[in-house]
């Protein structure tokens, strides 16, 4: 993703053969919860969160994890895991019947809770990234765009109704629209 900081996780593999991606996932991240900022996400995603930083880390820091991309609270893009990969960051989980949403989706991050609502340079950003993935693969578009709640209902409340599925649309729909930059 051009224009994204790079940190690359080894938390992924390879796509199943002849499979692209063909959905984009949204989540919610916070760590610890309610917290922005500092390095943790990078830890996380490079299996280097020290346990002992805070009680939460010490739960998640021995699972493999990733996502392709996160933004963060000021709309700046990560990249962890190449688009052409599987990133692990949908677990077990189920799109329209077809289960393993990994294979064949971009697990996109925004750094926030389920409860506080976004920050406006997020929602910009995720439509310059969505755009742009929708530029690169003919499968992904903006109805094609889901959360992780919807896939993995029940087990997973992310991005939560802080996000604003209808603010992030109508964005999405425009920057796709719009030419794209040089
Ligand atoms: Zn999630």
């Amino acid at each position: 993703m051009r224009g994204a900081r790079q940190i690359a996780s080894p938390n992924h593999d390879a796509r199943p053969a002849g499979v692209e991606p063909e959905l984009i996932v949204i989540h919610g991240i916070s760590l610890p919860p309610g917290e922005y900022g500092g390095p943790w996400i990078d830890r996380l995603f490079t299996n280097t969160l020290p346990a002992h930083v805070h009680p939460y880390f010490a739960e998640v820091c021995s699972m493999r994890v990733s996502s392709h991309l996160v933004v963060e609270r000021d709309g700046a893009v990560t990249q962890y895991v190449s688009l052409r990969d599987r990133a692990w960051h949908a677990g077990r989980s189920s799109y329209q019947g077809r289960e393993a949403c990994n294979d064949f989706s971009v697990g996109v991050e925004l750094e926030g809770t389920d409860t506080e609502p976004y920050e406006a340079a997020q929602y910009d950003a995720l439509a310059r990234v969505v755009a742009a993935l929708c530029a690169a693969y003919p499968r992904l578009s903006a109805q094609r765009l889901v959360g992780h709640s919807d896939i993995a209902p029940g087990r997973k409340t992310d991005p939560g109704p802080a996000f604003d599925w209808p603010r992030a649309r109508g964005l999405i729909v425009a920057a796709c629209a719009a030419p794209p930059r040089r």
